[in-house]
C-alpha cells in the first residue's frame, strides 16, 4: 500500500480523497463544507476496495462502512478543526490511517504566478510565496493556503507538495502570453495569461497519448475540459503552447456563470453608463454571465431542457456556448498546424454529445469526422468518437485531478 491524501481546499470547505498509489484506487474522499458557519457538514465515504479489517476502525460497536457514505453535521470553526473532523471520520469509519499512514499529502495550488512550474515541496519558504501570489488569485490561494497550514499541523512527518493549476502552461511562449498592452504597467503588476485546468489538462493529454498508443512527444492536441469553468488546450508534444484561460479563469469560453471572451469596453460602458462598480462589473462577468446569464441555468441539462420545451434563450445559449467551442477548434488547429486527438472531458466534455458534435460539426475539411453513434453511446470510460476514416482522432477521456495531484505529489515525495 502506498496511500497519499489529496487535499483540495477552498476558503469555507475543503474536499479530500486517499489514493492507494501502489493501484491507484480511491479508498475514501470526503467533503467538509460550512467552515465557519453556525452548522457543518463533513461528509466521508469508503470505498470497497479498502480492506474490512482496516475499515472497521478502532471503536468498538462501530459499524463496517464499505462503499458508504455518512454525513455529520457539526460545528467546523476553521480548517484546522476540520481537518480533526476529517481525522475522526477516517478514524471511526475507516480506512484507519494508524495502520497505513498517508506517505504523502498533495496540495492543489490555483496559482503558482510564474514562479512555480512544477510540483513543489512545501517548505516554510513556499508557503509566504504561495501567499504572496495571492495578489493574483485573492479568492483561491488564500483558501489553498489555509488547508496547507491546517493539514500540515495534522500529518506534520510527511512530504506535503503543491501542485499548481498554472504550472502546466508554463511552457507557453512569450507570443502566447503576452497582452497587447503597456508592457511597463503590464510588467509592474505581472499581467499576462498564465492559464488555468493544467491538472487536467495534462492528466487527459498523457491518457490520451496512451489510449492511442502514441508517444506523447510525438502527438499534437487539443483538450477541451469542459465543466462549470471551461477551458481548452493546445499541447504540441505534450507542452503546452496555447490555452483559452488567461490572466484569470475569466478568459476564453463561454462557462456556466462567466462571460468568457468580452470586449473590454463593455467594462467601461457599463461603468461609466451604468453606474457598475468594479466589484459589480467583476460580479456581473464572474457569476452572472455564461449560461446563466443567457437562458437562466448554468447546468447544460437544463438547457437541453429548455431547447426541448421551445425556449429560445435556451437555444440561442447553445448556439453562443457551441460557437465559441467551433471559433476556439479552428484556432488551435492553426496554432499547431493541423492535430493528431482531440479530447472532451469534464460534466460537459464527458457526457453531453450534443456539445462535442456541435464544437466539431464544420471540422470536415480538417479531417475530424465524429461517429454520431460512438458520439450518442452512453458507455463511460475513455473511448474514442470519430469514425475510422476521421485523420483526427476524437475522444471522450474522464478526467482525474485528484489522481494527477497524487501521481505528481508522489514523484516529489519519492525523490
Ligand atoms: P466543475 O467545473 O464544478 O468541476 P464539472 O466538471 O463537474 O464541474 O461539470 C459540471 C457541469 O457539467 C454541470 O454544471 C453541467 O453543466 C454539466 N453536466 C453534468 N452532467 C451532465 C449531463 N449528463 N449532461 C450534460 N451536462 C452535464
Amino acid at each position: 500500500m502506498t496511500p497519499v491524501l489529496v487535499i483540495n481546499s477552498g476558503s469555507s470547505s475543503f474536499k479530500y480523497q486517499l489514493i492507494d498509489m501502489s493501484t491507484e484506487r480511491t479508498l475514501a474522499s470526503g467533503l467538509v463544507e460550512r467552515i465557519g458557519a453556525e452548522s457543518g457538514v463533513a461528509r466521508h465515504t469508503v470505498y470497497a476496495t479498502a480492506s474490512a479489517s482496516s475499515a472497521s476502525g478502532e471503536v468498538a460497536g462501530t459499524p463496517t462502512f464499505l462503499d458508504a457514505t455518512r454525513t455529520r453535521e457539526l460545528p467546523i470553526p476553521d480548517h484546522t478543526a476540520g481537518f480533526a473532523v476529517m481525522l475522526e471520520a477516517f478514524a471511526s469509519d475507516g480506512p484507519s490511517l494508524a495502520d497505513t499512514p498517508p506517505i504523502a499529502v498533495g496540495h492543489r495550488v490555483v496559482h503558482g504566478g510564474a514562479r512555480f512550474f512544477e510540483p513543489t515541496l512545501i517548505t516554510p519558504l513556499v508557503e509566504i510565496n504561495i501567499d504572496e501570489l495571492s495578489v493574483l488569485a485573492p479568492l483561491h490561494n488564500p483558501a489553498n493556503l489555509a488547508g496547507i497550514v491546517a493539514a500540515r499541523e495534522a500529518f506534520p512527518d510527511v512530504p506535503h507538495v503543491a501542485v499548481f493549476d498554472t504550472a502546466f502552461h508554463q511552457t507557453l511562449e512569450p507570443a502566447a502570453y503576452t497582452y497587447a498592452i503597456d508592457a511597463e504597467v503590464a510588467a509592474s503588476h505581472r499581467i499576462r495569461r498564465y492559464g488555468f485546468h493544467g491538472t487536467s489538462h495534462k492528466f487527459v493529454s498523457e491518457a490520451a497519448a496512451a489510449f492511442v498508443g502514441r508517444p506523447l512527444g510525438e502527438l499534437k492536441q487539443i483538450v477541451f475540459h469542459l465543466g462549470n469553468g471551461a477551458s481548452v488546450t493546445a499541447i504540441d508534444g505534450g507542452r503546452s503552447i496555447d490555452t483559452s484561460m488567461g490572466f484569470t479563469p475569466l478568459e476564453g469560453l463561454v462557462m456556466g456563470t462567466r462571460s468568457g471572451d468580452i470586449d473590454p469596453a463593455v467594462l467601461f460602458q457599463l461603468a461609466r453608463r451604468a453606474g457598475m462598480s468594479i466589484d459589480d462589473l467583476d460580479d456581473l462577468l464572474n457569476k452572472r454571465s455564461g449560461l446563466l446569464g443567457l437562458a437562466g441555468s448554468n447546468d447544460l441539462r437544463d438547457i437541453r431542457a429548455g431547447i426541448e420545451a421551445g425556449d429560445p434563450r435556451a437555444l440561442l445559449a447553445f448556439q453562443v456556448y457551441v460557437h465559441r467551442l467551433r471559433g476556439y477548434a479552428g484556432a488551435y488547429l492553426a496554432q499547431l498546424g493541423g492535430a493528431d486527438v482531440i479530447s472532451f472531458t469534464a460534466g460537459v466534455g464527458e457526457n453531453a454529445p450534443h456539445v462535442r458534435a456541435g464544437a466539431l460539426e464544420t471540422l470536415g475539411f480538417a479531417g475530424v469526422e465524429i461517429d454520431p453513434e460512438r458520439n450518442e453511446s452512453p458507455q463511460r470510460g475513455i473511448r474514442v468518437i470519430s469514425t475510422d476514416a476521421s485523420t483526427v482522432t476524437v475522444l471522450v477521456v474522464p478526467t482525474d485531478e485528484e489522481l494527477e495531484i497524487a501521481r505528481q505529489t508522489l514523484s516529489v515525495a519519492a525523490t
